[in-house]
């Protein structure tokens, strides 16, 4: 097994490394990418919607990286504890112990258990929102600036034919594969919510949740503080706002 516990906030795994750059790269990236390229289509001149818009886009950003950073850090404190005040054997892929481990998110290079379990969560409903906010927003650009017809379809299967026989541009598949991972963001994004909200709100774990454990299961409003802390209706606004989870992480009250 490659070591991966000596607090490190980048992954060590190969795998794991490109999907954390693809994500805190990416994001700023597309950020960065719309100022320059998207939004100059729509507006001549600075006014304030298209101040409202940068805006609106910062805020989902800070609250996507903003919440995965502290989704990290605060499994690395853990592990370090762990590794150096404990004889606890170290399990799965961290190389550490995680309290109510959830899963291990490839993407973060670090186990989503009882201590960042809210910073993951917010995290993916902004990646969500921004990838419902992005397609609204990229789709108008897209369609006209390509000339987007059903035979865009076609090129799309086989885009090396139809550049070299000139039907398609390289920019034109550069924005085609834009279009494209948004889409595949927006439907992840969507199925890690359904497999979370639905495990939350019945007080489970991934693993109780496909095998249908129920012992822990104390009520709607319980189970969210249990996940979310004290908090649990505040967590949504800004990776700093303090919710006080509700117990050590060892012990779970039961049905
Ligand atoms: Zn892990």
């Amino acid at each position: 097994m490659e070591k991966q516990g000596d607090a490190g906030f980048i992954p060590r795994q190969k795998y794991e490394k490109a999907a954390f750059l693809f994500l805190f790269l990416g994001v700023p990236f597309a950020f960065v990418w719309d100022c320059l390229v998207v939004t100059p289509t729509y507006y001549d001149k600075t006014t304030w919607v298209v101040v409202a818009h940068y805006a609106s886009e910062l805020y989902i950003i800070i609250n996507i990286l903003g919440n995965f950073y502290m989704a990290i850090k605060l499994e690395i404190l853990r592990h370090v504890q762990t590794i150096f005040t404990t004889q606890i054997i170290p399990l799965q892929k961290c190389n550490a112990c995680s309290l109510k481990r959830d899963h291990h998110c490839i993407y973060l290079g670090t186990c989503v258990s009882y201590f960042n379990l809210r910073y993951f969560i917010v995290a993916v409903v902004y990646i969500w929102i921004g990838a419902v906010y992005g397609l609204i927003y990229y789709l108008p650009f897209y369609i006209n600036t390509t000339d987007f017809s059903c035979y865009t379809f076609l090129q799309l299967i086989a885009p090396h034919v139809a550049i070299f026989f000139g039907y398609m541009t390289s920019y034109t598949l550069l924005l085609s594969v834009f279009l494209i991972l948004i889409l595949a963001i927006l439907i992840f994004s969507t199925f890690i919510l359904y497999e979370q909200t639905t495990a939350i709100i019945k007080g489970q774990t991934q693993w109780e949740r496909k095998h249908d454990v129920k012992t822990y299961n104390i009520g709607f409003y319980k189970n969210m503080k249990q996940a979310l802390g004290e908090k649990w209706y505040l967590v949504w606004l800004f990776p700093t706002v303090v919710s006080p989870l509700l117990c050590d992480g060892i012990s779970f009250a039961q049905t």
